[in-house]
């Protein structure tokens, strides 16, 4: 069977890339998809392994030469995903775990209507605010943009799939699990020619 697209969002400072880390460190054939961007790199980052990092002019020729799967502008920079290394893996049979921003998670949707949309969230806006200020490796002028933008994200969360709170890390990256594991069976039995609905885990039941 082939990979499945699972398209994380929520905004800066909600713990995605923890969550994400867990993800592919625990689940077995799982892996994350590395995001292009124009953004300077931040300390503690590397070329290749957080992101790529591209120039403006560079990521406007993997655009034309079709090779994002999808791209946004995001605070005025650019983010996109690479197309092949999602095809390469999902040919395999690997899942594909992704951080990307609501705009491009709802290209993504359109181009790939299996792809699962997870929208993580935080207790409370506070709460979110004070990750970012904590993080420190987010000028002050940006924060502000930032949190602006956080709050039309959270508008958008009606259109995912699933929302998952972030109140512990072992929690969200259960509830995840939880979901790809299902997400997974559904497609199977779907493959299996049963088109009839979710799958149940009530053994009465007769979709067990
Ligand atoms: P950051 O600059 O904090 O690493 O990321 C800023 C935003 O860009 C985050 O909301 C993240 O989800 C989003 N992002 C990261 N990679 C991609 C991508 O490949 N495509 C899109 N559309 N957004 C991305």
């Amino acid at each position: 069977m082939k990979g499945e697209l699972f398209v994380i969002s929520g905004p800066s400072g909600v713990g995605k890339n923890t969550i994400l880390n867990r993800l592919v460190e625990e689940r077995e054939n799982v892996r994350y998809s590395i995001s292009a961007t124009s953004r300077p790199i931040r300390p503690g980052e590397v070329d290749g392994v957080s992101y790529y990092f591209v120039s403006r002019e560079q990521f406007e020729k993997m655009i034309a030469a079709g090779e994002l799967l999808e791209f946004a502008e995001y605070v005025g920079n650019y983010y996109g995903t690479p197309l092949a290394p999602i095809l390469e893996a999902t040919e395999k049979g690997v899942d594909i775990v992704m951080d990307v921003d609501v705009v491009g998670a709802l290209k993504i949707k359109k181009r790939v209507p299996s792809a699962v949309l997870i929208f993580i969230t935080a207790p409370s806006f506070e709460e979110i605010r004070s990750r970012l200020v904590h993080r420190g490796d987010v000028a002050p002028e940006i924060m502000a943009e930032r949190l602006e933008h956080a709050k039309w994200e959270y508008a958008q969360a009606y259109q995912y799939d699933y929302t998952v709170m972030n109140d512990t890390v072992d929690h969200a990256v259960a509830r995840i699990g939880e979901i790809m594991t299902a997400a997974k069976q559904e497609k199977w039995i779907q493959s299996m020619g049963n088109t009839g609905g979710k799958l149940c885990f009530i053994p009465q039941c007769p979709h067990f």
